[in-house]
């Protein structure tokens, strides 16, 4: 590996001030003894603690080696990961967690896989999944199981720990959707990829910052970006339906020329609870997919960056910059 190529660590943070210097500390020795070009993207995905002054503080200790991005607010990882990925040009870009719980020590081997066999996607699947807690392991379950009936890519145990070429980087700024879920997409765009094993270390700092909420909301709208099928289900619950239907029918015109027509009332009140469930469970399922549509369609940037150190330390150098920051 010698110093002609270049590479860029990206990683997202989001209200991690304390994890700030313990991640540099660890990254930059094992970067620097990869012999290459190298810098750490830092992205602060709208933290309302001291994050974004640490990654500053971090830029100002290795100004070559470190450089920071916040975002105007808290976009999600998703949208920080898309701001990393826009901003990131370098042969190969390795994304990872910012705290730490994707190994750095994997960064030798991906890159071999990279240079050497010459793949352009380089994954890191999850051969334990930590201290996890059970409710968490059984929604990742329940997600990607669905998920690959749905979609028809198997995402079990995938990561969002991944090496990307600078092809794929380029292919993926291509992507128009704002909406994105990296696993899924990243998987969609194909190349030569392999992937390695990890076991997910333990946080040193703080907790996950991902909320239930969150996750679902992840979780829904990576299946309805990736399969129609949920659309198409309604009408297979209506095709059920018109089966039950038919049958009652039959039924109840004999119940009414055998002079019994008056009775079945409960049936009344059990297919109209049935049909008035499934109508609005549909109608819900519908939402989804137009909500996802009405956000598409109202175009807006998926990010909006606030402030970069490496803008800051070329605004000393050429005044007429002094606007473009703001401009986003
Ligand atoms: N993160 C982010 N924005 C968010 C939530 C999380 O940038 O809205 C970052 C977080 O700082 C961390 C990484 O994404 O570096 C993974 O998050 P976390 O550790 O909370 O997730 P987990 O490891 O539990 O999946
Ligand atoms: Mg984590």
């Amino acid at each position: 590996m010698g110093l002609d190529m270049d590479l860029i660590v990206l990683m997202p943070f989001f209200n991690e001030e304390m994890q700030i210097p313990v991640t540099v500390e660890r990254m930059i020795p094992l970067l620097d003894g990869l012999n290459l070009h190298y810098s750490l993207l830092m992205i602060d995905d709208g933290s309302s603690d001291g994050t974004w002054k640490a990654i500053e503080a971090a830029a100002r200790e290795f100004p070559e080696k470190v450089r920071g991005i916040s975002l105007s607010r808290n976009f999600g990882k998703e949208a920080a990961i898309c701001a990393g990925l826009d901003t990131a040009d370098a042969d190969a870009v390795i994304l990872m967690d910012g705290d730490l719980q994707h190994p750095p020590e994997s960064i030798p081997e991906m890159l071999r896989l990279w240079r050497e066999d010459g793949f352009e996607i380089v994954e890191g699947v999850k051969s334990s999944r930590g201290r996890e807690g059970f409710f968490s392991k059984i929604q990742a379950k329940l997600f990607y199981g669905l998920f690959r009936r749905l979609s028809g890519y198997d995402l079990s145990d995938a990561s969002d720990f991944k090496l990307l070429d600078r092809k794929v980087v380029a292919k993926w700024r291509m992507l128009s959707e704002h909406n994105t879920f990296f696993r899924g997409l990243s998987a969609w765009l194909g190349f030569k990829r392999t992937t390695f094993f990890f076991d997910v270390a333990d946080r040193q700092t703080g907790k996950s910052r991902w909320k239930i909420s969150g996750l679902i909301r992840l979780s829904v709208h990576a299946i309805t970006s990736f399969s129609a099928i949920p659309l198409h289900l309604i009408t297979l619950i209506g095709s059920v339906f018109l089966i039950g239907t038919l049958i009652l029918v039959v039924q109840t015109l004999i119940n009414y020329f055998s002079g019994e027509a008056a009775s079945g009332f409960t049936t009344v009140i059990i297919v109209n609870l049935a049909v008035g469930a499934s109508l609005m469970i549909s109608l819900g399922l519908i939402g989804t997919y137009i909500a996802l549509i009405f956000d598409e369609v109202k175009n807006r940037p998926r990010y909006i960056i606030s402030e970069d150190t490496r803008s800051v330390r070329d605004l000393n150098i050429r005044p007429e910059n002094a606007t473009k920051g703001k401009e986003s």
